[in-house]
C-alpha cells in the first residue's frame, strides 16, 4: 500500500516499512570496517507527548514507521546495527524543558546505548537547569527545535546558556532549517547571526539545514566546530527537498566528511531504518567518508 503524504516520493519504489529479519546493510557495515552505526538523531519523549506528536503526523498523512512501545523501539535500533543513538526531545512551551531533562535522566538506564541529550527553552532558570543537566546528569548534548518551539536562536535570554555550552564544548543539535515546514524563526537568516555570535559553539544542524543545504554548508569551512546531520536527506521521501537538492548535496559529504553525522529521525519516519542507511551506503562517496559519517565522527565526539 502506498502511504498518502503531502511530500513526494522519488520514483516508484517504495521502501518497506517493516524491518527485515536480517537487515541487508549489516554486512556492508562490517565490510566497511566499522563495528556499528551511531545515530545522532533519534527521538525519545514521554509516552503521552510522543502520542500527541504521532497524532500530529497522522493528520499530516506522514506514517510513523515505528509506532511501537519504547522498549521495542530500542530493540529495533540495535536490530539495525545502531548500537548508540541520541535521546532527542524539545519543549513546545515554557516550563517543559527541565522536566524533559529529568525524564531522560530517570529513564536512561532502560535505553542501552543511549547518548543522553537534553533540551532548553528561553525562560527563567534556563542556565541553572542546563548546568544541572551537564554537571549532575552528565548529558553529552542538547537539542533545540526552532520551528516547533518557535525559538529564536538570537534571543538574549539564551546567551548565557550558549556561552556556557560553548565553553564546555557541549554540542547542540538544532533544527533551524525550513524543511519540512518553515517557522517564524527558521532559516539561514536566523542561523548566520547566531553562529557569528558563538563561533566556537559545537553546533550540529539537523537535516543538513534543508531547504537551504548549500547556504548552511557554505559555513562549514569557516566554522570548524559546525556540523550537519543527514537526517531525512538522502531518502526517497522528499520532505527535505526535491530530488535535485538531494543530488547536489552528495559531494558535500565527501568535502566535509569530518563535519557530517548520520541521523535517521527514528521512530518518526515513514519507512524502514534500512532505507536511509542503505541509501547512504550506495552514494558515490569514499568508504572513508562513509565510515566517518556513520560512525567515526560521532565516536570521536562522544566516546573519546
Ligand atoms: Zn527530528
Amino acid at each position: 500500500m502506498r502511504i498518502s503524504s503531502p511530500f513526494a516520493w522519488r520514483g516508484d519504489g517504495f521502501p518497506p516499512i517493516l524491518d527485515a529479519e536480517i537487515p541487508n546493510h549489516l554486512e556492508r557495515i562490517r565490510d566497511l570496517g566499522i563495528p556499528s552505526i551511531i545515530d545522532i538523531h533519534t527521538h525519545f519523549f514521554p509516552e503521552t507527548i510522543m502520542k500527541l506528536i504521532w497524532r500530529w503526523f497522522d493528520n499530516a498523512n506522514w506514517a510513523i514507521g515505528y509506532r511501537l512501545p519504547e522498549w521495542e523501539r530500542v530493540k529495533r535500533l540495535h536490530h539495525n546495527g545502531i548500537k548508540h543513538f541520541t535521546t532527542l526531545n524539545y519543549a513546545h512551551k515554557k516550563n517543559m524543558a527541565k522536566s524533559l531533562n529529568d525524564w531522560v535522566f530517570a529513564n536512561l538506564r532502560n535505553w542501552e546505548g543511549a547518548i543522553p541529550f537534553g533540551t532548553f527553552y528561553p525562560e527563567e532558570g534556563v542556565l541553572s537547569y542546563v548546568k544541572q543537566a551537564v554537571e549532575v546528569y552528565g548529558f553529552l548534548g542538547f537539542k533545540l527545535h526552532c520551528e516547533v518551539s518557535k525559538l529564536n536562536l538570537n534571543d538574549p535570554e539564551l546567551s548565557d546558556t550558549f556561552h556556557y555550552l560553548e565553553k564546555k564544548e557541549i554540542p547542540i543539535l538544532i533544527h533551524t532549517g525550513t524543511a519540512p515546514l518553515p517557522g517564524e524563526f527558521t532559516g539561514i537568516q536566523f542561523f548566520k547571526p547566531f553562529i557569528e555570535t558563538y563561533p566556537k559553539l559545537h553546533v550540529i544542524v539537523a537535516h543538513m539545514g534543508a531547504h537551504e543545504i548549500s547556504a548552511y554548508a557554505s559555513l562549514l569551512g569557516e566554522y570548524p566546530n559546525l556540523a550537519l546531520d543527514t537526517t531525512m536527506v538522502f531518502v526517497d521521501f522528499l520532505a527535505t527537498g526535491n530530488a535535485g537538492d538531494v543530488d547536489s548535496a552528495v559531494p558535500l559529504l565527501e568535502t566535509y566528511q569530518n563535519q557530517i553525522y548520520f541521523g535517521s529521525d527514528f521512530p518518526n519516519i515513514p519507512y524502514n531504518l534500512n532505507h536511509p542507511i542503505s541509501n547512504l551506503l550506495a552514494l558515490p562517496i569514499s568508504d572513508t567518508a562513509k565510515q566517518k559519517i556513520l560512525y567515526g565522527n560521532a565516536k570521536n565526539r562522544f566516546f573519546k
